[in-house]
């Protein structure tokens, strides 16, 4: 993250609140925040928003941001979600030097906090069903009722919770509560489990516990124990704040961390949901977490997102207490603006028409000079080989146009962007009509610039060398949902766009993109941004669509 990227991040609610505790020195001036992914998916967009959010704030005040996995659960957690987490993060442009922290490794702290817990008087061993604690838990119009086992001994809570770290009792026997009151209004406050017992291999301890914390307990106890400042959460646990502050304060920490809560993000036309974005990959729904077309941070990223533009995103919408549907146009608007700065210029064709330049002669190449970038000369320029035999996009003829219809057709003449104007004589079609042949002649006194006999030419198209030009394929990308709300109903996957996907195998793209490598980006001349992908081998260019050159979408609508 740059200074000035930084020096323009608007201020919020979060801000507010942390200069507030340095004016009244509650932290002595410290600033440290967090990133605390589970473990047990890719990340996604809406991480990346709480990714800039801790890490922006610990650049902006000088303080420190940690990279904590907070894997207390082990189901679904694994190394393979570590090293996703850790690259992406990087990848967006974050660095935690040396505070990578694992909650796992606080698990024998936690035990001995909960040990205090009980020998305080403030915790109890329940042998209540899952069942039953949920029926006595009471409802939000209704109190909940004690648990038979309320009041239990000190001795005896000390004796079973031992016992059930050493594995003598069956999954769900018991578990751990914390003692606060089961009439609070708070329904989180209701003597909330802080222990489970599960016998489950955890991916870094693998069975040398068989009782988990829960993260209630785990979350805010880590957060002190690594003396977070500001620990930033999505608004679903506002609720939980005070079981947050409770634990703190009963187990008298040091560092006692004050949480703050953010509107999660939502991006409309996709999903922002883990455990569903797990069921597109294991359903075969996409290819994949990486699959170019999910809102997941490797998924970006092979579609030839930049980093840039995912951080302009957050910083564009900003952080906010109430929920709210972010346009996914705001996103692919970020993206355009990031690619128009930075991406090389260069042609490719997708769906090529062969073009015969009848009086130019057979043999002859020129190469032209063409700037990589129109407002930028430090981008340089590359040489584009000319000749007798072209291709052009198929949609840029029409034997019968349109009216305003630009571009080639019978008798009319367009510029073939960066070379000459060339006029259109006639066409050979196939036998159903179809024409695959057009024939023209160019003006050879147009080299340089407009026909110097004043007549105007109005139409630019794109075109590739037929004799120089590389094969490609070209992946075109669409939303992955066809409603913008895909996830308001139970069954989200019967929203998924059919036409999320097309893959065009004839393209053909100019000669110097013959050493382009993955996650290269390219502006293809009229068509839109794409990046190399690593499906690419030698002799086989394959190409993402990163976005159109406009929102066409904005017209659908
Ligand atoms: P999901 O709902 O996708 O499973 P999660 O909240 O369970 O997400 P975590 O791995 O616990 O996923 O999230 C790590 C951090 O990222 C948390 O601090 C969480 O608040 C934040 N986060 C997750 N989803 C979003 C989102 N959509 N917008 C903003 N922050 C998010
Ligand atoms: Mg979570």
């Amino acid at each position: 993250m740059s200074a000035e990227e930084i020096s323009a991040t608007p201020t919020d609610f979060i801000r507010e609140i942390i200069d507030e505790h340095l004016k009244t020195t509650r932290f002595g001036g410290r600033v440290a925040t967090r990133f605390p992914p589970e473990p047990n998916g890719y990340l996604h967009i809406g991480h990346a928003k709480s990714v800039c959010l801790n890490f922006g704030i610990a650049a902006q005040y000088g303080g420190t941001c940690n990279l904590r996995m907070d894997d207390t659960d082990p189901s679904g957690e694994s190394l393979e979600y570590v090293e996703s987490i850790i690259n992406d993060v990087r990848w967006l442009g974050f660095d935690w030097e040396d505070r990578l922290f694992y909650a796992s490794d606080y698990f024998e702290l936690l035990y001995q906090f909960a040990v205090q817990l009980i020998k305080s008087g403030k915790a109890y061993v329940c042998s209540l069903s899952a069942d039953e604690i949920r029926e006595y838990r009471g409802t939000l119009t209704e109190p909940g009722k004690e648990s038979p086992h309320r009041n239990r001994s000190i001795e005896e809570n000390l004796d079973l919770f031992t016992r059930m770290r050493a594995g003598e009792f069956e999954d769900g026997a018991h578990v751990l509560r914390a003692k606060i009151d089961m009439t609070s209004p708070n329904i989180t406050m209701r003597d909330p489990v802080i222990y489970r017992i599960k016998r489950a291999p955890h991916y870094r301890t693998g069975m040398k516990w068989c009782i988990y914390p829960m993260y209630d307990f785990a979350h805010c106890l880590s957060d002190s124990t690594e003396r977070i400042t500001h620990s930033i959460c999505t608004l679903e646990f506002e609720n939980n704040r005070p079981l947050y502050d409770w634990f703190l304060d009963e187990l008298k920490v040091e560092c006692h961390s004050q949480q703050i809560e953010f509107a999660r993000l939502n991006v409309s036309f996709t999903i922002l949901s883990k455990r569903r974005l797990i069921e597109l990959v294991t359903k075969g729904s996409v290819k994949g977490w990486n699959d170019p077309r999910m809102p997941t941070i490797a998924g970006m990223r092979r579609r030839g997102y930049t980093p840039e533009a995912i951080r302009n995103f957050c910083a564009k919408i900003g952080v906010a207490k109430n929920d709210s549907l972010v346009d996914i146009s705001l996103l692919e608007h970020c993206v355009r603006e990031d690619l128009n700065e930075t991406a090389p210029r260069t042609m490719g064709v997708l769906r090529p028409l062969r073009v015969i330049i009848d009086n130019y002669p057979e043999g002859r190449v020129e190469e032209f000079e063409c700037p990589n970038h129109p407002q930028n000369p430090a981008m340089g320029s590359r040489r584009v080989p000319f000749c007798r035999v072209l291709y052009i996009e198929q949609e840029d003829f029409i034997e019968n146009p349109p009216k305003k219809y630009f571009r080639l057709s019978p008798g009319r003449e367009v510029r073939l962007r960066n070379v000459y104007v060339v006029k259109c004589i006639n066409t050979v079609k196939d036998k159903a009509g179809k024409v695959v042949e057009v024939h023209c002649t160019y003006d050879p006194a147009t080299r340089s610039g407009p026909p110097p006999d004043g007549r105007k030419v109005e139409g630019v198209i794109h075109w590739v060398s037929a004799d120089h030009s590389l094969p490609a394929e070209v992946r075109l990308y669409d939303r992955l949902f066809a409603v913008a709300e895909p996830g308001a109903g139970d069954d989200f996957t019967k929203h998924l766009n059919p036409a999320s996907l097309e893959t065009l195998t004839a393209c053909r793209v100019e000669r110097s993109l013959a050493g382009a490598a993955p996650e290269n980006r390219y502006q293809f001349e009229r068509l839109g941004y794409f990046s190399v992908d690593k499906d690419s081998s030698p002799g086989k260019l394959v190409f993402n669509r990163i976005v159109t050159l406009r929102d066409s979408w904005a017209k659908v609508k």
